[in-house]
């Protein structure tokens, strides 16, 4: 049965997306089949895989409302093994769409229950809120990976995210775990990078990952080409980490 995993964290720019595009293509490389859920209205995970956003007829909000089937939704992406469940600005609205819908934080989950054993993984590219996209998300996982750049503000948010997580455990979903911290956008030319791992490491008491992101100019420009790291540019140092990132979730 598929390990549902989201990617979380209430700040943009942390490297969410980037994760998410890439994890779970390094997982497909690797030979897993996997699905790439995006909840996030900006449809970035989605068009990073190469699907074009704009012409979707279904997506992840016709889903939450219950105007298309799963098989209707899903979307094949540029790499073999990995399917999407694609989104784009429509979800936006969701929102309020949701309001006084009866069990709204269930609805990812209900939907992913049904596919699960199709998939040995699942990732959901949260957005950068923790609203109700993002609770569905946490409901539905059995993990999270917490995606953190290095730079000074990096701990801001991070105790709200995780009083967020021990409350989704206690109300909705009693079996999400804490998978752990990855650190993003790493680098190695400055000492702020090592300050911010090392200020994290003894103040957070959660795993954190081995693999760190390296900074990597090759991962910020593969989505404008509709491509996962590992296909634009297979020998970069940002598709050598996020490899072993996917290694290291599999082990
Ligand atoms: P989030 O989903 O958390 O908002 P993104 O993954 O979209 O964050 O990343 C924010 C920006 O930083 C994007 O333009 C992305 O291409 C860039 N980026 C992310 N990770 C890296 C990295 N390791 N090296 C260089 N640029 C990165
Ligand atoms: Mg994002």
């Amino acid at each position: 049965m598929g390990r549902i995993i989201a990617i979380a964290n209430q700040k943009g720019g942390v490297g969410k997306t980037t994760t998410s595009i890439n994890l779970s293509s390094c997982l497909a490389d690797l030979g897993k089949k996997v699905l790439l859920v995006d909840i996030d209205p900006q449809g970035n995970a989605t068009s990073g895989v190469g699907i074009i956003k704009q012409n979707l007829e279904n997506t992840v909000y016709e889903l939450f409302l219950d105007e298309c089937t799963i098989s209707e939704c899903l979307t094949k992406s540029v790499v073999d093994n990995l399917n999407v469940l694609p989104s784009n600005v429509n979800l936006s609205g969701a929102e309020i769409d949701l309001i006084g819908v009866e069990n709204r934080e269930y609805i990812l989950k209900n939907v992913l229950d049904q596919i699960k054993d199709l998939y040995d993984y699942i990732i959901i590219d949260c957005p950068p809120s923790l609203n109700i996209l993002t609770v569905n998300a946490m409901t539905a996982a059995d993990s999270v990976i917490v995606p953190i750049q290095c730079e000074y503000y990096a701990l801001e948010g991070l105790s709200q995210l995780i009083h967020t997580i021990n409350l989704i455990q206690d109300r909705l979903n009693n079996d999400l775990e804490i998978d752990g911290i990855v650190f993003t956008m790493y680098d190695s030319r400055t000492n702020l990078s090592s300050d911010v791992v090392e200020n994290v490491k003894s103040n957070v008491h959660i795993n954190i990952y081995d693999t760190v992101i390296p900074r990597n100019v090759r991962l910020a420009e593969a989505p404008s080409f509709g491509l996962p790291i590992h296909m634009y540019d297979g020998k970069s140092a940002g598709a050598v980490a996020y490899k072993n990132l996917a290694k290291e979730i599999i082990k």
